[in-house]
Protein backbone atom coordinates (compact mmCIF):
# COMPACT_ATOMS: atom_id res chain seq x y z
CA UNK A 1 0.00 0.00 0.00
CA UNK A 2 3.07 2.41 0.60
CA UNK A 3 4.22 1.66 -2.57
CA UNK A 4 0.64 2.19 -4.21
CA UNK A 5 0.48 5.46 -2.17
CA UNK A 6 3.41 6.94 -3.56
CA UNK A 7 2.47 6.13 -6.80
CA UNK A 8 -0.42 8.30 -6.62
CA UNK A 9 0.45 10.90 -5.42
CA UNK A 10 3.44 11.10 -8.06
CA UNK A 11 1.84 13.44 -10.03
CA UNK A 12 4.00 11.87 -13.18
CA UNK A 13 1.61 8.66 -12.68
CA UNK A 14 0.18 7.93 -16.35
CA UNK A 15 -2.56 6.34 -17.79
CA UNK A 16 -1.90 2.36 -17.96
CA UNK A 17 1.09 2.35 -15.38
CA UNK A 18 0.53 -0.70 -13.77
CA UNK A 19 2.09 -1.79 -10.57
CA UNK A 20 2.27 -5.11 -8.27
CA UNK A 21 -0.53 -5.18 -5.61
CA UNK A 22 -0.44 -7.17 -2.80
CA UNK A 23 -3.37 -8.26 -1.96
CA UNK A 24 -4.29 -10.73 1.46
CA UNK A 25 -8.00 -11.03 2.90
CA UNK A 26 -6.34 -12.21 6.70
CA UNK A 27 -7.21 -16.04 5.69
CA UNK A 28 -5.17 -16.98 2.86
CA UNK A 29 -1.76 -16.02 2.43
CA UNK A 30 -1.02 -12.57 0.21
CA UNK A 31 -1.56 -12.97 -3.22
CA UNK A 32 0.66 -10.57 -5.67
CA UNK A 33 -1.21 -9.62 -9.07
CA UNK A 34 -0.51 -6.96 -11.31
CA UNK A 35 -2.70 -4.29 -11.70
CA UNK A 36 -3.05 -0.94 -13.86
CA UNK A 37 -3.38 2.27 -11.99
CA UNK A 38 -5.92 4.53 -14.27
CA UNK A 39 -6.53 8.31 -13.34
CA UNK A 40 -10.16 8.91 -14.57
CA UNK A 41 -11.54 12.78 -14.45
CA UNK A 42 -9.48 13.20 -10.74
CA UNK A 43 -10.20 9.49 -9.46
CA UNK A 44 -7.85 6.74 -9.50
CA UNK A 45 -9.32 3.16 -11.00
CA UNK A 46 -7.51 0.12 -10.04
CA UNK A 47 -7.64 -2.49 -12.11
CA UNK A 48 -6.74 -5.99 -12.14
CA UNK A 49 -5.41 -7.95 -14.86
CA UNK A 50 -7.76 -9.91 -16.72
CA UNK A 51 -6.53 -13.60 -15.77
CA UNK A 52 -7.98 -12.79 -11.96
CA UNK A 53 -11.45 -11.36 -13.49
CA UNK A 54 -13.46 -14.45 -12.20
CA UNK A 55 -11.15 -14.26 -8.74
CA UNK A 56 -14.60 -12.86 -6.53
CA UNK A 57 -11.92 -12.08 -3.61
CA UNK A 58 -9.55 -10.13 -5.60
CA UNK A 59 -12.56 -8.45 -7.67
CA UNK A 60 -13.54 -7.07 -3.26
CA UNK A 61 -10.21 -6.21 -2.57
CA UNK A 62 -9.66 -4.02 -6.08
CA UNK A 63 -12.82 -2.74 -5.10
CA UNK A 64 -11.81 -1.82 -1.79
CA UNK A 65 -8.40 -0.27 -2.75
CA UNK A 66 -10.20 1.69 -5.97
CA UNK A 67 -12.49 3.39 -3.19
CA UNK A 68 -9.76 4.09 -0.71
CA UNK A 69 -7.63 5.44 -3.88
CA UNK A 70 -10.55 7.47 -4.85
CA UNK A 71 -10.87 9.15 -1.26
CA UNK A 72 -7.18 9.40 -1.27
CA UNK A 73 -7.27 11.61 -4.06
CA UNK A 74 -10.18 13.96 -3.11
CA UNK A 75 -8.47 14.75 0.27
CA UNK A 76 -5.28 15.80 -1.89
CA UNK A 77 -6.80 17.49 -4.40
CA UNK A 78 -8.95 19.31 -1.11
CA UNK A 79 -5.62 19.77 0.44
CA UNK A 80 -4.03 21.09 -2.30
CA UNK A 81 -7.00 23.76 -2.70
CA UNK A 82 -6.76 24.91 1.12
CA UNK A 83 -2.72 25.47 0.24
CA UNK A 84 -3.24 27.69 -2.63
CA UNK A 85 -5.64 29.87 -1.07
CA UNK A 86 -3.55 29.88 2.34
CA UNK A 87 -0.84 31.04 -0.59
CA UNK A 88 -2.98 33.29 -2.41
CA UNK A 89 -3.75 35.15 1.38
CA UNK A 90 -0.49 35.24 2.70
CA UNK A 91 0.88 36.83 -0.78
CA UNK A 92 -1.61 39.70 -0.92
CA UNK A 93 -1.54 40.10 2.96
CA UNK A 94 1.93 40.81 2.27
CA UNK A 95 1.62 43.39 -0.60
CA UNK A 96 -0.89 44.92 0.67
CA UNK A 97 -0.97 47.96 3.61
CA UNK A 98 -3.05 46.77 6.47
CA UNK A 99 -4.79 50.16 7.59
CA UNK A 100 -5.69 51.37 4.12
CA UNK A 101 -5.98 48.10 1.88
CA UNK A 102 -3.55 49.62 -0.80
CA UNK A 103 -0.91 48.41 -2.20
CA UNK A 104 2.02 48.74 0.36
CA UNK A 105 5.58 50.12 -0.30
CA UNK A 106 6.86 47.34 -1.55
CA UNK A 107 4.21 46.38 -4.31
CA UNK A 108 4.91 50.28 -5.01
CA UNK A 109 8.73 49.67 -5.90
CA UNK A 110 8.14 46.37 -7.71
CA UNK A 111 5.35 47.73 -9.80
CA UNK A 112 7.75 50.95 -10.66
CA UNK A 113 10.62 49.18 -11.76
CA UNK A 114 8.12 47.07 -14.18
CA UNK A 115 6.49 49.99 -15.43
CA UNK A 116 9.71 51.89 -16.14
CA UNK A 117 10.55 48.96 -17.90
CA UNK A 118 8.03 49.06 -19.98
CA UNK A 119 7.95 52.56 -20.46
CA UNK A 120 11.34 52.18 -21.74
CA UNK A 121 10.08 49.67 -24.15
CA UNK A 122 7.13 51.14 -25.53
CA UNK A 123 8.44 54.61 -25.59
CA UNK A 124 5.06 55.42 -23.63
CA UNK A 125 4.44 57.86 -20.81
CA UNK A 126 4.58 57.27 -16.97
CA UNK A 127 3.28 59.74 -14.54
CA UNK A 128 3.54 59.58 -10.33
CA UNK A 129 1.26 61.54 -8.09
CA UNK A 130 2.83 62.03 -4.46
CA UNK A 131 0.81 63.25 -2.17
CA UNK A 132 0.79 64.51 1.54
CA UNK A 133 -2.06 65.06 3.86
CA UNK A 134 -2.05 68.96 5.20
CA UNK A 135 -1.20 69.15 9.43
CA UNK A 136 -2.20 65.57 9.58
CA UNK A 137 -0.57 65.95 12.83
CA UNK A 138 -3.07 68.50 14.40
CA UNK A 139 -5.84 65.84 13.57
CA UNK A 140 -4.36 63.31 15.57
CA UNK A 141 -3.36 65.94 18.09
CA UNK A 142 -6.91 67.37 18.62
CA UNK A 143 -9.56 64.25 17.62
CA UNK A 144 -7.02 61.19 18.84
CA UNK A 145 -4.72 58.88 16.74
CA UNK A 146 -7.76 56.47 16.01
CA UNK A 147 -10.00 59.13 13.97
CA UNK A 148 -6.29 60.06 11.94
CA UNK A 149 -6.38 56.31 11.13
CA UNK A 150 -10.39 57.16 9.77
CA UNK A 151 -9.12 59.60 7.98
CA UNK A 152 -6.34 57.84 6.50
CA UNK A 153 -8.88 55.08 5.42
CA UNK A 154 -11.31 57.65 4.05
CA UNK A 155 -8.54 59.34 1.72
CA UNK A 156 -7.10 55.73 1.06
CA UNK A 157 -10.72 55.17 -1.08
CA UNK A 158 -10.44 58.45 -2.98
CA UNK A 159 -6.95 57.10 -4.26
CA UNK A 160 -8.61 53.16 -5.31
CA UNK A 161 -11.50 55.16 -6.57
CA UNK A 162 -9.65 57.57 -8.80
CA UNK A 163 -7.11 55.08 -10.24
CA UNK A 164 -7.79 53.11 -13.29
CA UNK A 165 -7.45 49.14 -13.08
CA UNK A 166 -3.72 49.46 -14.78
CA UNK A 167 -2.83 52.36 -12.05
CA UNK A 168 -1.18 50.99 -8.83
CA UNK A 169 -2.42 53.31 -5.60
CA UNK A 170 -0.24 52.69 -2.65
CA UNK A 171 0.24 54.01 0.56
CA UNK A 172 4.23 55.55 0.47
CA UNK A 173 4.22 55.97 4.35
CA UNK A 174 2.45 57.69 7.26
CA UNK A 175 -0.20 59.77 5.44
CA UNK A 176 1.54 59.98 2.58
CA UNK A 177 0.20 58.17 -0.88
CA UNK A 178 1.56 57.83 -4.29
CA UNK A 179 -0.47 57.10 -7.57
CA UNK A 180 1.22 55.18 -10.45
CA UNK A 181 0.02 56.23 -13.79
CA UNK A 182 1.05 54.20 -16.53
CA UNK A 183 0.45 54.96 -20.14
CA UNK A 184 -0.28 58.60 -18.31
CA UNK A 185 1.49 62.56 -19.92
CA UNK A 186 1.76 65.38 -17.35
CA UNK A 187 -1.05 66.90 -18.36
CA UNK A 188 -3.70 63.84 -17.80
CA UNK A 189 -1.60 63.52 -14.38
CA UNK A 190 -1.90 66.63 -13.47
CA UNK A 191 -5.90 66.39 -14.03
CA UNK A 192 -5.90 63.35 -11.83
CA UNK A 193 -4.18 64.95 -9.63
CA UNK A 194 -6.60 68.13 -9.20
CA UNK A 195 -9.50 65.69 -9.26
CA UNK A 196 -8.15 63.92 -6.10
CA UNK A 197 -7.33 66.76 -3.98
CA UNK A 198 -10.67 68.40 -4.68
CA UNK A 199 -12.40 64.63 -3.77
CA UNK A 200 -10.34 64.84 -0.71
CA UNK A 201 -11.57 68.03 0.47
CA UNK A 202 -15.10 66.53 0.26
CA UNK A 203 -14.28 63.71 2.33
CA UNK A 204 -16.27 64.06 5.66
CA UNK A 205 -15.07 61.66 8.44
CA UNK A 206 -17.59 62.19 11.66
CA UNK A 207 -15.11 61.91 13.97
CA UNK A 208 -12.86 64.61 12.62
CA UNK A 209 -15.07 67.90 12.13
CA UNK A 210 -12.72 70.02 9.68
CA UNK A 211 -11.80 70.10 6.73
CA UNK A 212 -9.12 67.42 5.21
CA UNK A 213 -6.73 68.55 3.01
CA UNK A 214 -4.05 67.28 0.63
CA UNK A 215 -0.95 68.81 -1.24
CA UNK A 216 0.11 66.77 -4.23
CA UNK A 217 3.13 66.38 -6.54
CA UNK A 218 3.39 65.14 -9.93
CA UNK A 219 6.48 64.08 -12.39
CA UNK A 220 6.25 62.23 -15.48
CA UNK A 221 9.43 59.94 -15.95
CA UNK A 222 12.00 61.01 -18.39
CA UNK A 223 14.08 58.18 -20.65
CA UNK A 224 16.97 57.24 -18.41
CA UNK A 225 15.90 57.86 -15.05
CA UNK A 226 15.81 55.71 -12.04
CA UNK A 227 12.78 55.12 -9.77
CA UNK A 228 14.35 57.12 -6.88
CA UNK A 229 14.76 59.99 -9.51
CA UNK A 230 11.65 60.06 -10.86
CA UNK A 231 10.30 60.27 -7.21
CA UNK A 232 12.61 63.03 -5.72
CA UNK A 233 11.41 64.69 -8.80
CA UNK A 234 7.69 64.33 -7.62
CA UNK A 235 8.67 64.79 -4.26
CA UNK A 236 10.35 68.33 -5.05
CA UNK A 237 7.15 69.22 -6.54
CA UNK A 238 5.57 68.37 -3.73
CA UNK A 239 7.40 70.18 -1.20
CA UNK A 240 6.64 73.25 -3.17
CA UNK A 241 2.92 72.79 -3.47
CA UNK A 242 3.47 72.25 0.53
CA UNK A 243 5.55 75.96 0.85
CA UNK A 244 2.82 77.86 -1.56
CA UNK A 245 0.08 77.15 0.85
CA UNK A 246 -0.63 73.51 0.47
CA UNK A 247 -4.11 71.84 -0.71
CA UNK A 248 -2.63 72.06 -4.21
CA UNK A 249 -0.97 70.21 -7.05
CA UNK A 250 2.30 71.14 -8.34
CA UNK A 251 4.37 69.36 -11.33
CA UNK A 252 8.01 68.62 -11.26
CA UNK A 253 10.02 69.70 -13.86
CA UNK A 254 11.86 68.07 -16.54
CA UNK A 255 15.06 68.24 -14.75
CA UNK A 256 16.96 65.82 -12.04
CA UNK A 257 16.72 67.07 -8.78
P1 LIG B 1 2.27 68.94 6.60
O1 LIG B 1 1.09 69.70 6.15
O2 LIG B 1 3.53 69.75 6.50
O3 LIG B 1 2.41 67.65 5.89
O4 LIG B 1 2.07 68.66 8.15
P2 LIG B 1 1.74 67.28 8.83
O5 LIG B 1 1.28 67.59 10.22
O6 LIG B 1 0.82 66.45 8.00
O7 LIG B 1 3.14 66.57 8.75
P3 LIG B 1 3.95 65.76 9.80
O8 LIG B 1 4.96 64.96 9.03
O9 LIG B 1 4.49 66.71 10.83
O10 LIG B 1 2.91 64.77 10.46
C1 LIG B 1 2.60 63.53 9.95
C2 LIG B 1 1.84 62.84 11.02
O11 LIG B 1 1.28 61.62 10.55
C3 LIG B 1 2.70 62.47 12.21
C4 LIG B 1 2.31 61.05 12.54
O12 LIG B 1 1.98 60.90 13.90
C5 LIG B 1 1.10 60.80 11.68
N1 LIG B 1 0.96 59.41 11.28
C6 LIG B 1 1.84 58.65 10.60
N2 LIG B 1 1.33 57.41 10.40
C7 LIG B 1 0.10 57.38 10.98
C8 LIG B 1 -0.90 56.38 11.13
O13 LIG B 1 -0.78 55.23 10.67
N3 LIG B 1 -2.05 56.73 11.78
C9 LIG B 1 -2.23 57.98 12.30
N4 LIG B 1 -3.36 58.24 12.92
N5 LIG B 1 -1.28 58.93 12.19
C10 LIG B 1 -0.14 58.64 11.54
MG1 LIG C 1 4.39 63.47 5.67
MG1 LIG D 1 1.47 65.84 6.10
Amino acid sequence: MGCLRQRVSDSGTHDHDTLLVSVHDGQQGAITVEAGLVRSRGAILLLGTPEHRHDSRLQAETLKLTNDLSVMMREFAQKNRELKEANETIDRLARTDALTGLANRRTLDETMQREIARARRLAEPLSLIIADLDHFKSINDRFGHTSGDHVLASVAAVFATQSRPYDLAARYGGEEFVLLLPGTSTPDAIAVAGRIRQKVAEVKVPECPREITISLGVATWMTGEAAEGLVARADAALYRAKTTGRNRVEAASAVPV
